[in-house]
């Protein structure tokens, strides 16, 4: 039984699973079509971009469920501050039901690995956003997927799809990214993650790693290019992405 509870942007009653009302989530900043691979915002559905097409990043596949903008903005402002189970539990929801639509026609991840934070970053803040949104995503997809297979439908697949916490350390405290320009921040991501090879289960061939919000695609591509000699495949899972300065 689901109680009424208020909207989280316009405050009126609503008796929806999530904290928004019907019509807050029909009006949020949906990425409608994007290139598959990087998440840049098409004019046209189809399938990769030009960019993509010349120069494939590392990623296979980046699901993206939002364009980095107003009311979406505070929201994970809120994820990092105030209402970190509230959001994480929206926001992992909606990345997973936009999985499982995205993902229609191809596997889904069989690990999420969340951008680890600094353990001095982690202590100030007393969570890590990207690491909540995974285990709520998780939840979710589990559920979508035990209905699956109560239908029969994808009966042998396995229904776990496990966050990995520490597959990668974050042994620099980088400063706030914010306001640097991508190569800046390439800079300043140089060498701030470490691999933990025994930390990574060899039948985990195909991750995604989980952010928050993924800007110039720095801090993700960072971890990309140290996890990729030991996986086969990269996909890239954010509830937000700015469309403005996205790279690939
Ligand atoms: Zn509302
Ligand atoms: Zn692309």
């Amino acid at each position: 039984m689901i109680f009424s509870q208020s909207c989280l942007l316009c405050g009126q009653m609503h008796k929806n699973a999530l904290a928004l009302c019907q019509s807050c989530q029909q009006d949020l900043p949906w990425l409608n079509t994007h290139c598959t691979r990087c998440a840049r915002k098409l004019n046209f559905a189809q399938m990769l971009c030009g960019t993509c097409l010349q120069q494939p990043p590392m990623q296979q596949r980046t699901l993206a469920v939002f364009e980095y903008r107003f009311p979406i903005t505070p929201l994970i402002q809120q994820l990092k501050q105030h209402q970190p189970i509230l959001l994480g539990r929206l926001l992992g929801h909606l990345l997973a039901q936009s999985a499982h639509q995205q993902y229609a026609q191809d596997v889904l991840p069989q690990a999420l690995i969340p951008i680890p934070l600094h353990p001095q970053r982690l202590r100030a803040r007393g969570h890590n956003p990207a690491a909540l949104i995974s285990f709520f995503a998780q939840q979710a997809l589990r559920a979508q997927q035990a209905l699956r297979a109560q239908q029969v439908l994808r009966a042998q697949q396995a229904l776990e799809t496990p966050v990995l916490l520490h597959t990668c350390r974050r042994i620099k405290n980088t400063p706030s990214q914010r306001g640097l320009n991508s190569q800046q921040r390439y800079h300043n991501l140089r060498q701030a993650f470490e691999w933990c090879p025994d930390q990574l289960p060899n039948r985990y061939r195909h991750i995604a790693i989980v952010d928050d919000v993924v800007t110039t695609g720095a801090t993700t591509q960072s971890l990309a290019r140290l996890l990729q000699p030991h996986v086969d495949r990269i996909d890239i899972w954010c509830v937000a992405h700015t469309q403005q300065h996205a790279i690939t």
